[in-house]
């Protein structure tokens, strides 16, 4: 079977506007190879995951990832088990606030969300920000109204790894938000990060705050004074880099910080 990889560069050029609908892709998910139907789109949920990441993923694997929905944790996000009841503060947030004031996710850290996160990151599937970043701009507008917001900053990616992947794909998530003129604002480079941080993977919570503390700063002093932040990641675990960026933002004066990822671990 032809697939685009046997295509020399020019002649993919050539057919990159006739749609990728013309030849098979592999799936994100389950590495299979599959066509990509651009007429035959799922229409219930029409900006939903499925529908954004049809050219990216099987028909199967596109519907294997799960919203985030009530009852969670008004503050951090953390979704209970239990499915029944209202939202309220989870344990965590009663003992220990933080400094964010709330942090919202579009869908869990599982299956073909998670999939097409790691493709961003470590497999330069670049062509995944765009329609991932439409997917969290929903998010956004589902939880924030007009006016809540007045920068959005990305959490930064340490120079050294930012030069060794190309990019920072928080900052490719926000990029093409179309925010209200004069009143949000995306600022790149709100945040800095000073350490290389060992990979907070495989640590627990406490071990991920005392990693990753002092790890930000902001980058010129009194940008966010009096701004309320909206900070962007990809993903959110324990919460720990989170804090730590906001506290970095309140002290510079920040009246409030909120966080909005892509996924939420559970
Ligand atoms: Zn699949
Ligand atoms: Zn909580």
């Amino acid at each position: 079977m032809l697939t685009r990889s046997m295509l020399p560069g020019v002649l993919k050029r050539l057919l990159h506007g006739m749609g990728d609908a013309l030849f098979p892709a592999n799936c994100l998910g389950c590495g299979q190879l599959f066509q990509h139907d651009a007429g035959n789109l799922p229409t219930a949920h029409p900006t939903g995951f499925s529908h954004a990441m049809a050219p990216f993923f099987c028909g199967h694997c596109r519907d294997q990832w799960t919203a985030v929905t009530s009852p969670l944790c008004s503050r951090c996000g953390l979704i209970f088990k239990s499915r029944e009841g209202e939202d309220h503060l989870c344990g965590r947030c009663l003992d220990r606030p933080g400094a964010y004031t709330r942090a919202r996710a579009a869908g869990i850290y599982d299956h073909s969300l998670k999939a097409a996160i790691h493709a961003l990151k470590f497999k330069d599937k670049v062509g995944l920000a765009n329609p991932l970043g439409a997917l969290l701009f929903d998010t956004f507008r589902r939880y924030w109204t007009d006016g809540d917001i007045d920068v959005v900053a990305p959490v930064p990616l340490h120079r050294h790894r930012f030069r060794r992947r190309g990019f920072n794909q928080a900052y490719l998530l926000v990029r093409r938000w179309a925010l209200p003129p004069g009143e949000t604002v995306v600022i790149r480079d709100l945040l800095v990060r000073n350490r290389a941080t060992a990979p907070q993977t495989g640590l627990d919570r406490r071990q991920r705050r005392i990693n990753i503390r002092n790890a930000f700063s902001v980058s010129r002093r009194g940008q966010s004074a009096g701004r309320r932040v909206l900070l962007v990641d990809d993903v959110l675990t324990t919460g720990a880099t989170a804090d730590a960026c906001a506290d970095a933002l309140i002290r510079d004066g920040a009246r409030r910080v909120d966080v909005l990822t892509l996924a939420r671990a559970l």
